[in-house]
Parts: structure tokens; C-alpha cells; sequence
């Protein structure tokens, strides 16, 4: 990670794709970004689209930190790197230009959060579970449901869990919540620089769904060039390798320039 004074290289970011990910992949990943449905619904079935064996239920299942790693493995395999983004110091409002690359992010994709996590609530000792996808897509859903509800959601088999929780307070809840995602929810694609200009810490976020948006887009375009320029199904631009398929992408732009 390089961090400089800003410079006049502006936002760019947008690379051709380059990843592992095959394009039949990339094209079911485009209809469900473009589809309905909330940000952690569709973060579970572009984990199903892109992850052989896995369903869009198994990554509801996976805990948060898991599908954010996952999420995250999968933007760095799109787009050039390395990236470049321009980030304003909440200290100091100065805009600097971050260079990013994809080894900046690797110990984030081989941490572990632990799955399940003890704390003392009310002087009593209780186990949690880590929050997964299906309650990221309920918090959504639902957004009456009060901390202790969502508290009662992660609680694990407990003799007297039910006196417990219904003598805590909202408070209580809400900081047994903010301890359980400490530990099992460590935020994944941050990285602390020090501001060129004060010399505060900036946490930069890189947003693997925002950069997966963005270029997962060019595959859309690429399969409609190939079909308008020699008339081919989606099915048989698909079944070409990318090295076959470049080539033609390429003589597919030459004529239309
Ligand atoms: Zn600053």
C-alpha cells in the first residue's frame, strides 16, 4: 500500500476483468446485481454464482466475516490492480491518492473470527454464535427487531437464557452485541494509513460489493460485441476460451473503430 499527496491521477479503478471467474459466471453475476433483493441477499448468490458446490442457502449460513473474506477474494480476482482510489482525512479534509494492491488484503482473507464467542451477561456466562448472512438479510428485513431480539437470535443453548435477556436492558443488549461483533465480525478491507498532510489515521475501506458492481458490467458488454459483431448466442461466446475470446473481442473493436 503506497499513500501520497493527491496528484492528478484521479479515480480510476476501472481495469478490463481479468479474474479467475468465468464469464457464464460473470453474466449470472451481472442479473443478480442488477436484480432485486437486499445487499447481503445478493452477497450470498454471488458466493453461490462464483463458489462451485456452494448454494445461495449455504452462504446465508456462512458467519459475516467468512462471506465478507469470500466477498472480498472474489473482488480482488476482478479489475487491475493495482487500484487506485482518492480518500478525504476526516482529520484534516486534505483528498490523498492511495495506490492499493492485492497483497494489502492478505491476511485479512486468512484471518479466522472465532464462530462463537462466551461473555458475561448479567454476572452469568453465556455463549454466542457469530452473526451469519441470514441474520444480515433479517436485520433488513425486519427493522423493528429491538438489540435484545437480535441478541436472542445469536444465543446458544442456555438453561436460563430467557430470565436472563429479559432482565437486560437495551443498553445491556447493545453493548453485548458491539463485544460479540468485535470479536467474530473484525472488519475485512480496511487498512490504517497515516494522512500525508497531518499525519492522522485514515481507515481506508476498500468495498468489495461496490468493486465488484462496477466491473463485473464489462461482461454484459463484452457478450453483447461479440453477438453484434458475428452473430453468436450467448451460449457459444461462453464455451470459447478467454484467450480465443480476446482475440475476437479485439478484432470485434478494430472494426468498429
Ligand atoms: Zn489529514
Amino acid at each position: 500500500m503506497q499513500w501520497s499527496s493527491r496528484q492528478a491521477s484521479g479515480f480510476s479503478g476501472r481495469g478490463d476483468p481479468v479474474g479467475e471467474i468465468a464469464l457464464v459466471a460473470r453474466l449470472e453475476c451481472a442479473a443478480i446485481i442488477a436484480g432485486k433483493g437486499s445487499p447481503p441477499q445478493k452477497t450470498s448468490q454471488l458466493l453461490a454464482a462464483t463458489m462451485s458446490g456452494l448454494t445461495s442457502a449455504d452462504a446465508d449460513a456462512l458467519p459475516t466475516a467468512v462471506r465478507q473474506s469470500l466477498l472480498l477474494e472474489m473482488a480482488l480476482s476482478l479489475g487491475s490492480w493495482p487500484a487506485y482510489f482518492v480518500v478525504r482525512c476526516p482529520h484534516c479534509e486534505e483528498l490523498a491518492d492511495v495506490t492499493v494492491t492485492q497483497r494489502d488484503f492478505e491476511g485479512q482473507i486468512a484471518a479466522s473470527a472465532p464462530a462463537q464467542v462466551s461473555l458475561a451477561v448479567s454476572e452469568t456466562e453465556m455463549s454466542f454464535r457469530a452473526p451469519n448472512g441470514t441474520d444480515e438479510i433479517a436485520v433488513l428485513a425486519e427493522p423493528a427487531m429491538t438489540e435484545s431480539q437480535f441478541l436472542r437470535r445469536l444465543t446458544l443453548e442456555h438453561e436460563t437464557a430467557d430470565e436472563i435477556l429479559a432482565g437486560l436492558s437495551e443498553g445491556g443488549a447493545e453493548a453485548a452485541i458491539s463485544e460479540i461483533t468485535a470479536l467474530c465480525c473484525p472488519p475485512v478491507g480496511t487498512i490504517p494509513l497515516p494522512c500525508p498532510a497531518c499525519g492522522g489515521i485514515v481507515t481506508f475501506w476498500f468495498d468489495g460489493f461496490e468493486w465488484i458492481a462496477r466491473h463485473i458490467g464489462s461482461a454484459i458488454e463484452d457478450v453483447s460485441l461479440l453477438a453484434r459483431a458475428f452473430g453468436w448466442t450467448e451460449d457459444a461466446i461462453c464455451a470459447l476460451p478467454q484467450a480465443r475470446r480476446d482475440l475476437y473481442l479485439r478484432h470485434a473493436r478494430e472494426a468498429l473503430t
